[in-house]
């Protein structure tokens, strides 16, 4: 099969300059999207076919549309940044393409090869540049937010994987992810609901995940809290995620810790970058099963000092409290660790191009 090339279509673009501009002083988050978007077909037929970028614009689908009552459906989240030369760059691209064919093994979707992924990407990213914030000012953290995601498109109510599938990418300025900046979270610790079981989707980037999260997320901020921490289904006990971000903790003796892959946890792309800069400052890398109880004794005797989530929308937030239905637990003095601040700086200082790219991370 050849490979996809995402030709742009004979369009205008949607929206006016003036207007994108009032957008990119205040972007928000996924509140505005760009110009065009990336698109292909697959078919059990033909396989994938059709590239293209088209106006970015409402999809029709029949009520009858298999993703709409079986959730048959991934996607990926990842930006792009624009540097004080003017360039665009993403970051580690081949990682989401990886993650995303992941996802579609488990979701029985057909996996897009990684050229394509990267050719979908880069030519919407190169179409919709104008769209690229420059970081800095208002805006704060600014990037381009890219959206590739695939779903069951076939006109059919059997339960069974679907024979048409279809794959967009969209984009949309992004300021903070958080309407506070980069606060210290308070984390709720849920035992009332988990996000993914043993042997389910945990792992993959699956939109069932998401909603199986929001009842969770209700009840932190029920509680007064930015975010829920999910464990383990199985025991309740160990920590997975939040619902958006893998958890880290770091400790007075040099440990950075994070939970195990264990199959319910989203593989970060975040995560294993962190994983990589806290080995070469010489931290002690730890990848293990954290008990939620054992984590929050620890975080009362100021054995472990800081603790952070991280993901590529948030980047990395420190969390400066956890709150459960058994009490509440400052971590440190409740605000922004030196050391999650300055691994934060690392990572955003690559990203944005003030640091040398030593790993070759950026495309
Ligand atoms: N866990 C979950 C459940 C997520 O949705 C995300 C965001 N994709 C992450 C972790 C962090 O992944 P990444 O660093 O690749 O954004």
């Amino acid at each position: 099969m050849t490979a996809l090339t995402f030709p742009l279509a004979d369009a205008a673009r949607r929206i006016s300059q003036e207007e994108r501009d009032a957008v990119l002083a205040a972007p928000g988050f996924g509140q505005h999207f760009t110009d065009f978007m990336a698109h292909a077909r697959w078919s059990i037929d033909g396989g994938w076919h059709g590239g293209e970028l088209i106006p970015f614009g409402p999809i029709s689908l029949s009520p009858a549309t298999a993703v709409l009552h079986y959730a048959q459906e991934i996607f990926e989240g990842m930006k792009a940044f624009r540097h004080a030369d003017g360039s665009v760059w993403t970051f580690r691209p081949e990682k989401n393409a990886e993650r995303l064919q992941r996802s579609a093994r488990r979701l029985a979707l057909p996996e897009l090869p990684t050229e394509d992924f990267l050719a979908s990407v880069r030519e919407l990213v190169a179409a919709d540049e104008p769209w690229v914030p420059t970081a800095g000012g208002e805006a704060g953290e600014a990037s381009l937010y890219l959206r590739p995601f695939m779903f069951a498109s076939e006109e059919f109510l059997g339960v069974r994987a679907a024979q048409q599938v279809d794959y967009y990418v969209i984009a949309s300025p992004a300021g903070n992810y958080f309407p506070r900046g980069v606060q210290p979270l308070v984390v709720w610790i849920t035992d009332a609901f988990a996000r993914a079981g043993a042997g389910g989707t945990g792992a993959a980037k699956c939109g069932g995940n998401y909603a199986s999260s929001l009842l969770g997320k209700r009840e932190a901020a029920q509680n007064g809290a930015d975010e829920v921490l999910f464990l383990d289904s199985e025991t309740h006990t160990a920590i997975d995620e939040l619902s958006g971000m893998n958890v880290f903790a770091l400790t007075r003796d040099g440990r950075i810790e994070t939970p195990t892959l264990t199959g319910s946890i989203l593989e970060g792309v975040t995560r294993d970058s962190l994983l990589r800069l806290a080995a070469d400052r010489g931290l002690e890398v730890v990848e293990t099963r954290m008990v939620a109880e054992d984590v929050l004794a620890r975080v009362a005797s100021g054995e472990i000092t800081e603790m952070f989530a991280c993901g590529t929308a948030a980047v990395i937030t420190p969390i400066g409290e956890f709150r459960s239905p058994q009490g509440a637990w400052t971590v440190g003095d409740g605000g922004s660790g030196e050391l999650t601040l300055a691994l934060r700086s690392e990572l955003t200082d690559i990203q944005y191009g003030r640091a040398e790219d030593r790993y070759g991370w950026l495309t």
